[in-house]
């Protein structure tokens, strides 16, 4: 494929269709690495409001690298994959530390830095500096491979670093972060995934072999996912007046450092899940069975059990938090939304 032929066309096109987004306006370093951060395994419809509240309360670097981890925790409530908000925190330490608060303009340097990998530094590299550094996603690899034809698994290791170099090599001067962007709003808007690519609105239509043989819909080609774990657990809304057990999370593994309501594994039936509750040094006052609840992680599936407990008196082990407050203050994490639910509803003394 000759990638230099969709330049012109692909900028032209950008231009007039360009979606208006938070961080398009003022692309800044800072706006960018964070946007790119909170746009990883996130719809852009999501981020827009996460973006605009984290950016209001922390600035820039400085601040980033300040904020106590509770609270960045807590504005990154409900995007999930909650290491990239740790990352950022850790990568803006070295910042001050290291590069006077700035972030270097140089795709290689910036991959040093905690959370950021060929992608995000080619993102930043082009779109806030103006460099020729691709930033090669799933969607730039789907546009490419539909492009040429390419039944090459897309997954398949140096496909993204050989695409990376075709990119690199036709990227324009003086207009990189527009070729970066284009590429990304090609795929995101036009040659969507799933077999339903837009082609009769897509500036390279007349260019792409995929369209021309037919095979679009069939492209590109990827190895089928490992299938995800299942499993069982009973989770415990715990409350004792105003106020709910929760607990934090171990500082590694899934959900890391995140508050949860108390839990084990198993789907337990209530005998069992009393005698769990008796292990903990509480006794039951009422007890009912929440509603099943089901949360899917990308390699994990949780499917919940529940019970609503009122207990007489708090026991150890545990934070007990009055409910505004647990909404106000505390992360948790999406994987409860259903519990968070029925206690906004149920949960008053
Ligand atoms: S013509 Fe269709 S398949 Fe080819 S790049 Fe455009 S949208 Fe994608």
């Amino acid at each position: 494929m000759d990638y230099s032929k969709i330049v012109s066309p692909l900028l032209k096109w950008y231009k007039r269709n360009a979606r208006s987004l938070p961080w398009r306006d003022d692309p800044t370093p800072y706006r960018v690495w964070i946007s790119e951060i909170m746009l990883q395994q996130t719809r852009v419809e999501a981020v827009k409001p996460y973006f605009e509240r984290f950016l209001r309360e922390i600035p820039d670097v400085r601040a980033l690298a300040e904020i106590p981890e509770g609270r960045l925790l807590k504005l990154w409530e409900g995007l999930g994959y909650y290491s990239r908000a740790r990352s950022l925190k850790k990568a803006a330490g070295v910042l001050l530390e290291q590069y006077g608060g700035r972030l270097p303009a140089s795709a290689e340097e910036l991959k040093k830095l905690p959370g950021i990998g060929e992608y995000t530094a080619g993102a930043i590299a082009s779109i806030a500096y103006g460099l020729p550094e691709p930033a090669v996603d799933g969607n730039v690899l789907r546009v490419a491979a539909r492009l040429a034809a390419s039944h090459r698994d897309v997954s398949a290791p140096g496909v993204k670093r050989e695409l990376r170099e075709s990119l690199r090599a036709v990227y324009p001067a003086g207009n990189a972060g527009a070729f970066t962007q284009s590429l990304m709003e090609l795929g995101a808007t036009v040659c969507l995934p799933n077999g339903a690519p837009l082609c009769g609105a897509c500036p390279l239509a007349g260019l792409c072999e995929a369209r021309r043989k037919g095979e679009e819909a069939a492209l590109p080609v990827k190895a089928p996912k490992a299938e995800r774990r299942k499993e069982d657990r009973t989770v415990f809304l715990i409350l004792c007046g105003g106020a709910v057990a929760v607990r934090r999370r171990p500082e590694t593994g899934l959900l890391a450092g995140l508050w949860e309501f108390p839990g084990v594994g198993g789907a337990l039936s209530p005998e069992r899940a009393e005698n769990v509750l008796r292990g903990w040094g509480l006794s039951v006052g009422t007890m009912e069975p929440l509603p099943k609840a089901k949360h899917v992680f990308s390699h994990i599936e949780w499917r919940m059990t529940g019970y609503f407990v009122r207990v007489p008196k708090t026991a150890a082990g545990f934070a007990w938090a009055e409910i505004p407050a647990l909404f106000r203050d505390y992360a948790v994490p999406s994987a409860f939304r259903a519990h968070l639910k029925f206690l906004r509803d149920h949960g008053s003394p």
